[in-house]
């Protein structure tokens, strides 16, 4: 059993270094193939298993034991929000940053912030939450839905290019599963057009593009700390940026239009203020983030690493310099290369004992009904009445987003499974893939 991990190491440590380990690889294949799956009542390819430690603990005890000593629990000069931002900017140096109550509300408030209008369009990714686009339909803008890259399930320049119309004024990359965007491609034609770019790092606690923090590579970026991200308050959010103009514009959004530091009602919003409590919370988990980000990235790495070369699976595409913190790990099935269909496959997978899923959300976001029937206020969309938008969401086309959702399969990247775990995931794969090649 040790061999065969030490093999297996190794194979990880060639693939990651571009060595041909062909002859391993071939022998592995056979053995793959003739093996039972645990479908059919052969042994499971995965009996690794970890716990999840508590997600909370000593370090948000600390800032909360601090919290109820005060007499305040308002964000506004508050000490567990002070001590938070302290924290996060030690992670990704932006000047202004507004913690608030949802990702949603934190792309809200940065959709606000750059100055959009009625009928503007906002160009972002048909595969991500719902609360991407919230912000833009409620400050009466367009969202329009370029096409993603086969494999990085990120926004594809050229086709982000092709969708700006003198209407554009923004665009929010999303850095889907934790995988940095196309940041520098994304700036140059943000530059070059005269567009805001936002970053949705709602899913990348702790990534980095090139070395350097996510948040630091677009105009504004948004966090969420809803319970399934990688470090959560239940609910929260956070928005920063060190934009000169659009920076400080971020804390009077988020707060009734109510410019804190000047002490005036500058403008229309709603609230969005994440009270003390959470923020201490928040501030507790900031010191988990690092371990939490660099043992997903290791992991996530490890299985594509694992996976890659098994024929009719693409694992997930991850930049060589890039940190992705896996908020989930998807590969995608060549349906030509197997005798079964994806349903088959994740059952096989699931008998096998990886944590998978098919597919993501059930339809790109522009196919929903909601969308579909442009009822986005009771059943009704203003500015699409008022003849300020043509946009027809029927209409739209994002083939490989389609795809994606048809044919990938996510597996689920926890930062405390162990490595041993992630080779019995890539030697679950590698034999259903085997079982059921065409
Ligand atoms: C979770 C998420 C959001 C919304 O965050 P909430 O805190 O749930 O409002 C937005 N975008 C992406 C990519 C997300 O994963």
């Amino acid at each position: 059993m040790s061999t065969k991990k030490t093999i297996r190491r190794r194979e990880f440590m060639a693939a990651s270094a571009g060595l041909a380990v062909a002859g391993l690889a071939a022998s592995q294949r056979a053995t793959a193939a003739t093996a039972k799956l645990a479908i059919d009542g052969g042994a499971k390819a995965v009996t690794a298993t970890s716990t999840a430690p508590p997600r909370f603990g000593a370090p948000e005890l600390e800032r909360l034991t601090e919290m109820v000593k005060q007499d305040a629990l308002f964000y506004w000069k508050g000490p567990q929000t002070a001590i938070f931002k302290e924290r996060f900017q030690a992670m990704c140096p932006l000047e202004h940053v507004m913690t608030c109550t949802s990702g949603t509300a934190a792309l809200h408030i940065a959709v606000a912030a750059t100055g959009l209008v009625p009928g503007d369009e906002v160009i972002t990714s048909p595969i991500t939450d719902v609360g991407t686009v919230i912000g833009i339909i409620y400050q009466q803008g367009v969202p329009v839905f370029a096409d993603l890259g086969a494999n990085t399930l990120t926004l594809d320049p050229a086709d982000v290019e092709r969708r700006i119309t003198p209407r554009t004024k923004a665009i929010i990359a999303v850095h889907l599963a934790g995988n940095p965007s196309k940041m520098t491609e994304l700036r140059a034609i943000a530059d070059k057009h005269g567009l805001v770019l936002i970053e949705d790092a709602c899913q990348a606690w702790g990534a980095k593009y090139r070395g350097k923090p996510i948040g630091t590579l677009g105009d504004i970026a948004c966090w969420s700390l809803q319970n399934s991200k990688h470090i959560t308050t239940g609910d929260g959010g956070v928005v920063a940026s060190s934009h000169p103009v659009l920076g400080p514009k971020l804390q009077p959004f988020g707060d009734k239009g109510f410019n804190r530091s000047e002490g005036k009602w500058q403008g229309f919003s709603t609230n969005y203020r994440m009270s003390e409590p959470q923020a201490a919370v928040l501030a507790g988990q900031m010191t988990r983030l690092e371990g939490i980000a660099s043992s997903r990235a290791k992991l996530g790495n490890l299985l594509n690493a694992e996976i890659s070369g098994i024929p009719g699976i693409t694992p997930h595409e991850v930049h060589a310099e890039d940190r992705c913190v896996y908020w989930l790990n998807m590969f995608r099935i060549d349906p030509a290369a197997f005798t079964v269909d994806r349903g088959q496959i994740y059952k096989a997978l699931r008998a096998e004992g990886v944590p998978c899923s098919p597919g993501y959300i059930p339809v790109p976001v522009h196919r929903s009904d909601v969308f579909k029937n442009h009822a986005f206020f009771n059943g009704h969309w203003t500015i699409k009445e008022a003849g300020m938008t043509d946009m027809d969401y029927t209409k739209v086309e994002t083939p490989e987003a389609e795809a994606i959702l048809k044919t990938g399969m996510r597996v689920f990247i926890k930062e405390y499974m162990t490595e041993e775990q992630i080779l019995q995931f890539a030697a679950g794969i590698r034999k259903v893939a085997a079982h059921y090649k065409a």
